[in-house]
């Protein structure tokens, strides 16, 4: 192009707002004074308290800002607005829902993988090739089989569902002849799963999103320890093939997310074995147990499945988010994800491949600091020790219920989950129960533990989740008192209770 052209010369850039003047490191060194400060203290306040409205709008209402702020700015909003008003996780009188407190070493890595901030989708960097070594370890952590590239990390066990629950749904397919991932569901009889009442929502999530229809979600009953009932299960996989439905699938649970059940696996492997059903386990919450030699022997034949979902950000208190999907098959995974064609696999990234051919996220963030942060800084005894204290604390908790007369236990204690409810003297079923719904909050609100609700059998109860080894015995009387505690104020303003 000639000088002379009459192209009109690019405007000049704009010039950049100016950035603030920053000094990363002290901001950093500031950041760990905070953060260690929090950490400090969780336990010297309450454990949860609602929100000041006039905060909590103004959070809801924060103007967009037009202009910057030091790092030092933001430090200080983190520190007055957001780490005043935690949920109370931290706590080691929080028993709520399966909510851990982070382990220390998964938050220093959280900030070292976040400074990095690699794609963990494949590739040859460190992130990628940690995340194969933290997959094994979990699955040694939990004794279940681990052939190269038989894992991956996900955002929890939702997305692990999901992910066993498609290659549980393409190897169906595949037996029965159809290519599934070219043809869709169209092409098959309804593929039917199994699970009991007690299975988490997850399951269903899943089922519904990967099209199978909830209608195809069998209930199997559930024995009084809340575990599924094999006979049960072996007559509806029965009924359903004789009607022309194609059962493919069992979900048994290491851990039921109500009352810490853990099925009898065998026989259900045996029966998934016999009748070709893909047999997946939700141990989300509860897989981690097995850590702890009293109560192993519950997990016999966990390791028989066909995949298994676990949360790290649950009992070994991997900062959220972290699940994880573990596989028998491997390339029963990869066959229902990959789209790079077979032929330029191993060129590509080595025989394993991309972690974006096992699951539904490209870009995928770099999970596996924080785990092996946290594995490594216990080890696993010390990861046992701590599984162990838990397991002993909410069996000590079932027996201090087991031996007050107003209190009552709704499920022997399995794993480190405790339902139980309070029974005032001669209340009757109904007045029981509307106590019940309501004391949760009332014992939240109260700001001392915090425990939350659920529904089991159709009766209201209270559902003590122990993950942190922190809580002692003393926490524990602790919590039965505020519950009497607030049930008399809940009578009180309510007589008739
Ligand atoms: C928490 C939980 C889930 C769901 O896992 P997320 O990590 O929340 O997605 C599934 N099953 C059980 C038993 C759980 O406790």
């Amino acid at each position: 192009m000639s000088a002379s052209s009459a192209v009109p010369p690019a405007a000049a850039p704009a010039a950049r707002p100016a950035a603030p003047s920053d000094d990363f490191r002290t901001a950093a060194h500031a950041t760990a004074a905070l953060v260690s400060d929090y950490l400090d203290g969780v336990a010297d306040g309450p454990v949860w308290q609602p929100m000041d409205p006039a905060r909590r709008q103004a959070l809801l209402d924060a103007p967009l800002p037009a202009g910057g702020t030091p790092l030092a700015g933001l430090l200080d909003v983190i520190a007055a607005e957001v780490m005043t008003a935690p949920m109370g996780n931290g706590h080691p009188r929080f028993f709520g829902w399966v909510n851990s407190a982070p382990a220390p070493a998964g938050v220093l890595a959280t900030l070292a993988a976040a400074a990095m901030n690699p794609s963990s989708a494949g590739g040859d960097h460190a992130d990628v090739h940690l995340e194969r070594a933290v997959v094994r370890w979990i699955a040694e952590l939990v004794g279940f089989p681990h052939p190269p590239g038989g894992g991956i990390l996900t955002s929890g066990t939702s997305m692990a569902t999901i992910l066993c629950l498609a290659a549980a749904r393409n190897r169906a397919a595949r037996l029965a002849g159809v290519d599934l991932r070219a043809d869709g569901l169209a092409a098959l009889p309804p593929l039917t799963a199994y699970a009991t009442e007690e299975t988490h929502s997850c399951v269903r999530k899943a089922v519904e999103l990967l099209g199978l229809g909830s209608r195809h979600l069998r209930t199997v009953a559930s024995d009084a320890d809340g575990r599924l009932d094999v006979t049960a299960l072996a007559a509806a996989v029965a009924e359903d093939r004789a009607a022309g439905l194609l059962p493919f699938l069992v979900v048994a649970s290491a851990g039921t997310v109500g009352t810490g059940a853990v099925d009898a696996f065998d026989p259900i492997a045996d029966l998934c074995a016999a009748e070709r059903l893909w047999l997946h386990v939700d141990g989300a919450y509860g897989a981690f147990g097995v850590l702890d030699p009293a109560i192993a022997h519950r997990y016999a034949g966990m390791d028989r499945a066909d995949s298994l979902a676990l949360d790290p950000h649950k009992w070994l208190g991997v900062p959220v988010d972290c699940g994880c999907a573990l596989v028998r098959d491997t390339d029963e995974l990869r066959g229902t994800f990959s789209l790079v064609p077979s032929y330029l696999r191993d060129e590509a990234a080595g025989a394993l491949g991309w972690f974006s051919e096992y699951g539904m996220e490209q870009t995928r963030p770099f999970r596996s600091l924080k785990v092996w942060a946290t594995i490594a800084h216990r080890g696993r005894d010390g990861l046992a020790a701590d599984v162990a204290r838990c397991t002993a604390l909410a069996r000590r908790l079932g027996e201090l219920i087991d031996a007050a007369p107003d209190l009552e236990l709704l499920a022997p204690v399995q794993t480190s989950i405790v339902a139980f409810r309070h029974r005032p003297a001669g209340a009757d079923e109904d007045t029981v129960n509307a106590l019940n719904r309501q004391l949760p909050v009332r014992v939240q609100l109260q700001g001392k533990v915090f425990v939350t609700g659920a529904v089991h059998e159709g009766r209201e109860m209270l559902r003590a989740c122990l993950l942190n080894s922190a809580t002692t015995e003393a926490d524990l009387h602790l919590l039965l008192s505020e519950v009497r505690t607030a049930a008399v104020g809940l009578m009180e303003c309510r007589p008739g209770y």
